[in-house]
């Protein structure tokens, strides 16, 4: 029975992976026999538009997750989504299917992540089944880039971590030059924003007017090379090779884009930083990339002079706000 079911999904493009877990392409729902034959009760579709399922398929429950097969499209952030739809299936007793158009690369790279975290699997063992599965299984450089990072996340994504900031801001820099305007989530909040929540992280001023400017959290710390990115371009770096460098090297903060930087990040490739209270020159930015002064390139690059801000050691949470009283 079981052999007749894996027979017939084969047939129709469908591949198992695992049991219950099945990846294929755009043909892989063309028939719905086969889908029920494999206990298909999920399909999860990664595709740059929804394709409708059959109609002779009852029951099966949808997820379209919209993406292009482009090094910069971002299936990180959906990682685990996808996951929890999958193992839904699953724990039912049922199978999951996740489809793209050439089940090569995208609807691999969903696979793989699942295998990672719901397997408890490294990345090379994770994408080494997919392809035992199906060998003509190849994700573009782009997800590769996303899986490693996913790994490095330990597989859940963090999007407060300074490695997603960066990942986000890599994947918006590739696409800048005909960006209308930057997403919001890009920029971190105001330090002097009244919605912003009193916290205990170090925060910097500018050392002249004593203007707030960020907190430590927006502090990116750099990568080795150009780091884990998406473009396709430039060599992969693997995680392991994250590490800080000496803190006394570095003559710059390097920074995510803190809201009061907006005015003047659009529409220009590369600019200085002045303070938005007092208008001294603070640093610069460029979304090509600059060089810290300990060698490293980072891209795109948000940068303050150390020597220009003060750190303060914000106080505790009860204290500021008696200090406010
Ligand atoms: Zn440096
Ligand atoms: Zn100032």
């Amino acid at each position: 029975m079981a052999v007749a079911a894996a027979e017939g999904a084969q047939r129709s493009g469908m591949v198992v992976v695992l049991p219950g877990l099945y990846v294929g392409g755009a043909e892989s729902c063309s028939s719905p026999e086969a889908l029920a034959a494999a206990g298909v009760v999920a399909v999860l579709t990664v595709d740059a538009e929804e394709a409708p399922l059959p109609a002779a398929v009852p029951g099966v429950r949808a997820l379209h997750v919209r993406a292009r097969d482009e090094p910069g499209a971002d299936l990180l952030s959906r990682f685990d989504d996808c996951a929890a739809f999958i193992g839904a299936a699953r724990a039912t007793g049922g199978a999951a299917l996740v489809r793209c158009a050439a089940g090569v690369s995208r609807s691999a790279a969903v696979v793989t992540a699942y295998l990672m975290k719901s397997e408890g699997l490294r990345r090379e063992e994770a994408y080494a089944a997919v392809k035992a599965a199906k060998p003509d299984v190849e994700v573009n450089p782009g997800f590769e880039g996303q899986l490693k990072l996913y790994e490095a996340m330990d597989c859940a994504v963090d999007v407060s971590s300074a490695l997603y900031k960066r990942y986000r801001l890599q994947m918006v820099t590739q696409r800048y030059p005909e960006l209308q305007d930057l997403p919001q989530e890009v920029f971190a909040v105001d330090p002097t924003s009244i919605c912003q929540t009193p916290n205990t992280e170090v925060l910097y001023r500018c050392r002249k007017c004593r203007r707030s400017l960020f907190h430590s959290s927006s502090i990116l710390s750099h990568m080795e090379g150009s780091g884990p990115t998406a473009f396709a371009h430039k060599r992969i770096t693997d995680s392991t090779q994250l590490h800080d460098h000496g803190r006394d090297k570095c003559t710059s903060y390097f920074i995510e884009p803190v809201q009061w930087m907006e005015p003047v990040l659009l529409g220009v490739m590369e600019g200085q930083l002045l303070c938005p209270k007092c208008t001294s020159k603070l640093g610069s930015f460029s979304w090509r990339g600059e060089q810290c002064s300990c060698g490293c390139w980072v891209t795109p690059a948000f940068q303050i002079h150390k020597s220009r801000v003060d750190e303060v050691k914000t106080l505790p949470v009860c204290d500021f706000q008696a200090a406010k009283t």
